[in-house]
């Protein structure tokens, strides 16, 4: 061995024993402090993943050789923001699979399917997202014949936008055995036409039909989809996420990274109910990562589907489908039980719960299983919340549940809504400020791939309760509209304190996580119009930088 090398050895094991600190300064610091009051900073030390301490402008900062120091050039940092309902996964594979996100009608979508297909000829099945009938101007549910014409052997699943429908193609029915004599499964359906032939089109729970027969992603792939995905999500700032619903395999997948310290951001996992090896999942109890990056310690469970695809199971008719109340997932002696048992087995539950009858039902759950402070004290969570009956906004507060909740989703659906519910029902909708008035804790987040990651849009649809266009003007129903503070702490402090995380991130403060973003321009200063268009400029998680570019 040269003496060079011997040299290097002993310098990298000397300065990774020596835990060095680092010393950002000249930055434009915010955060909350623990009383829930804005405070500002212009410097941050810490060392490894602990923050050390803020600096306030007046303060004089420290000289040492063994700090390392950073200038922020007089840029805004705030705390990672924390989005606490997405889909990791499925985001990923967003990005690898046909992208039908704002396809103007179904023969865009047939021709965006085309062209993927020509660079991805050899994918078994060709599978895609995002379509949304409600965009196009058929307003029509699409059909298969429209993708027979140009697949006629390669089976196609595109799942709708909101994920509670899809669209197969006949050669995906033919695997799967579908025809006129197929039975919709309880809380789901098979469309069919007025002739009682199935179009291709599967809602809810008759989705599994055609998506049992998709061959299995292997470990490798789900990792890599992960990690594409959790790269995206840190490069809009996002330096923690909750996964809306994960499988065995993507815990095992996400366990995988976390051994090979590949997690660009922390995860804090939701384990499906619906998962194959449940009853073992929920034995073998909490998992924490050394590196608090993954973090298992609740249940996902969907209640009913979604308002767009008219799923939503409210107590009285759509008001655009007399007849018609939307669909419970599972029958309501079954969800109690599943509520209960995720309960005693020591996990926070998160209910999927969009409409009012869905709500209701699970609050009902919830009060009857909540039956001492132990179990209260896990902070059950409504996902979403999204449609309310004005008298069951306190019962949030009275049974400590945190309402989980996405901004973009009113601002998306806020005319669709209107013509689902009618004009009273929609007071009830997205009732962020009324339930703030009833002291509930919202916790943000995006439904991402549903809507945008980005939490600055999240940011701008809370306070403005506009799109990115900003309309309507002066927001629409905006006697719901956040607080700028308010709209912040949900995306910080209290998603963290939705996910049982509270004391390690969500602000910045000595003995925390070194988890911050530096910003473009100051949210607090600029104009509430121009809020989503906030780029991010570094993002910083257990006091590394994550590669964004
Ligand atoms: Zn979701």
């Amino acid at each position: 061995m040269t003496k060079t090398l011997i040299f290097i050895i002993f310098l990298f094991v000397h300065t990774s024993s020596l835990a060095s600190s680092i010393l950002l300064k000249n930055i434009n610091g915010y955060t909350l402090n623990n009383t829930g009051k804005l405070v500002q900073f212009s410097a941050i030390q810490f060392t490894q993943d602990r923050i050390d301490k803020l600096f306030k402008a007046t303060e004089t900062l420290p000289i040492s050789n063994t700090l390392t120091i950073i200038d922020g050039k007089g840029k805004t940092l705030i705390p990672g923001l924390i989005d606490a309902h997405g889909h990791v996964l499925a985001y990923g594979l967003s990005l690898v699979q046909v992208n039908l996100n704002d396809s103007k009608s179904e023969e865009e979508a047939v021709k965006r399917a085309i062209n993927f297909h020509k660079n991805n000829k050899d994918t078994q099945w060709l599978l895609g997202r995002g379509w949304n009938q409600v965009l196009w101007k058929s307003q029509q549910y699409p059909n298969a014949v429209s993708l027979d014409e140009y697949f006629k052997d390669k089976p196609i699943w595109f799942r709708r936008v909101d994920g509670h429908a899809g669209w197969a193609n006949s050669k995906a029915m033919s695997l799967a055995g579908i025809t006129r004599e197929s039975i919709s499964p309880d809380g789901g359906e098979i469309v069919k036409d007025e002739y009682g032939n199935p179009t291709g089109v599967f809602i809810d729970n008759a989705m599994s039909l055609i998506t049992s027969n998709i061959p299995e992603m292997p470990e490798k792939e789900i990792k890599q989809a992960l990690v594409k995905s959790m790269q995206a999500l840190a490069s809009v700032g996002l330096t923690s996420v909750h996964d809306a619903g994960i499988s065995s395999n993507e815990l095992n997948a996400y366990k995988a990274l976390t051994k090979e310290n590949n997690m660009p951001i922390r995860v804090n996992a939701m384990i499906n109910i619906g998962d194959d090896n449940i009853d073992q999942l929920l034995k073998k109890g909490h998992f924490y990562s050394k590196d608090d990056k993954l973090i298992i310690n609740s249940i996902k469970i969907s209640a009913d589907g979604a308002l767009g695809s008219r799923g939503a199971a409210l107590i009285k008719d759509y008001t655009d489908q007399p007849g018609h109340k939307g669909l419970l997932l599972y029958n309501k002696e079954t969800l109690g039980q599943l509520i209960q048992m995720a309960m005693n087995a020591g996990f926070q539950v998160n209910t999927h719960a969009i409409g009012d009858n869905a709500n209701k039902l699970v609050l009902d759950f919830y009060e009857q299983h909540i039956t001492n402070d132990t179990i209260r004290q896990m902070r059950h969570r409504v996902e979403h919340a999204q449609i309310l009956r004005l008298k069951d906004i306190p019962r949030f507060k009275e049974l400590s549940v945190i309402a989980s909740m996405q901004a973009t989703h009113a601002t998306s659906d806020k005319n669709m809504a209107e013509d689902r519910l009618g004009s009273k029902r929609i007071l009830g909708a997205y009732a962020w400020q009324k339930l703030f008035k009833a002291d509930a804790v919202i916790a943000g987040g995006s439904d991402f791939p549903i809507e945008s990651a980005n939490p600055f849009f999240g940011l701008h649809a809370s306070v403005t309760r506009q799109d990115n266009t900003n309309n309507p003007k002066g927001g629409w129903i905006p006697e719901d509209k956040m607080t700028l503070i308010q709209a912040f702490r949900s995306f910080t402090l209290d998603a963290a304190f939705s996910g049982h995380q509270e004391n390690i991130i969500g602000s910045l403060a000595k003995g925390k996580k070194a988890d911050f973003i530096l910003l473009n321009q100051d949210i607090f200063t600029i104009k509430q119009s121009k809020l989503w268009k906030t780029q991010v400029l570094q993002t910083w998680v257990n006091g590394e930088k994550v590669n964004i570019d």
